[in-house]
């Protein structure tokens, strides 16, 4: 059976795919013929436009939420609009995240909560949310988007790093869980990916060595990655495509690097 005729008819729930890996991964399970629950931190109004745009393109049933994952009432009303529109969800994809940078001792406190909220507490409120509704068929995939951060440390980045690190642990614990419900949990790795998330880091690196951006870029990357590219979002979409796919299914409560070699070192 082709990925497309596996997955057609199948409701998939990307979070934070108004933008980035998000957004191309939305794309990527639509043209597979998935239905969609769009999500991110955009207006109302654009993000419905944006869902009618994929209806159109994909002629699949597509809706938008832009829910703040920061907060678990949220995400109750998110599981509402997905109640209201949909009899089924099959997949989710946790992929929203935040980046902030600063040494431990003068890190905001509100900073590390909300790192911590958006990229960990609402992946385990999410997934808990989504369980009882995959079991209904006795299928599921989830698919969360943690980092080459959730396997190694970087400087600046303790909140996101221990977020990272926790959804690996969540992952591996909700796929040994599941294994007897059908749904499988795989977490995805990526190093360096072109998206929004990291412009700020190449804007610092080109101000504080007085560079131009895409000197900044490259040495950012090289920084930490043998490959001296990065990833395109559509890259760790195909991941997220194959995770979907019957030919995935004994993958379960792995985390999956997709990082230029930066790990291997
Ligand atoms: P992005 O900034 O392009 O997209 C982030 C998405 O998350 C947006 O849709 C945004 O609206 C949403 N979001 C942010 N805060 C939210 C909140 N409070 N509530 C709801 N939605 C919220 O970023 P991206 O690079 O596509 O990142 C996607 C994921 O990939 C993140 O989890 C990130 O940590 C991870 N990642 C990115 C890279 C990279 O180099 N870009 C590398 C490794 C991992």
């Amino acid at each position: 059976m082709s990925v497309s005729e596996h997955l057609n008819g199948k409701v998939a729930l990307v979070t934070g795919s108004t933008s980035g890996i998000g957004l191309a991964t939305a794309h990527k399970l639509a043209q597979a013929g998935c239905n969609i629950v769009l999500h991110g931190l955009i207006d109302n109004h654009v993000g419905n436009e944006l869902a009618e745009e994929f209806t159109n393109k994909y002629q699949n049933k597509t809706v938008f939420s832009s829910a703040d994952l920061s907060s678990c009432d949220a995400i109750d009303s998110l599981f509402q609009l997905i109640s209201d529109n949909f009899h089924q969800l099959d997949i989710v994809v946790n992929n929203a995240g935040i980046q902030f940078t600063s040494p431990v001792e003068s890190f905001p406190l509100e900073k590390w909560n909300l790192i911590l909220n958006i990229s960990l507490t609402a992946a385990f409120y999410v997934t808990q949310k989504a369980l009882p509704l995959m079991h209904k068929n006795n299928w599921g995939r989830i698919i969360n988007i943690a980092s080459v951060h959730g396997l190694v440390g970087s400087v600046n980045k303790s909140a996101y790093v221990a977020a990272k690190h926790g959804l690996i642990g969540l992952t591996k614990v909700t796929g040994i869980e599941q294994a007897k419900n059908g749904v499988t949990a795989n977490a995805i790795c990526p190093g360096w990916v072109e998206t929004p998330l990291i412009n700020e880091q190449i804007e610092a690196i080109a101000a504080d060595d007085g560079i131009d951006i895409s000197a900044a870029k490259h040495k950012l990357i090289t920084a930490k990655q043998p490959l001296p590219e990065m990833a395109k979002a559509e890259q760790i979409a195909d991941m997220v495509l194959f995770l979907c796919s019957e030919s995935a299914g004994s993958i379960t409560g792995s985390a999956l690097a997709i990082d230029g070699g930066w790990t291997a070192q």
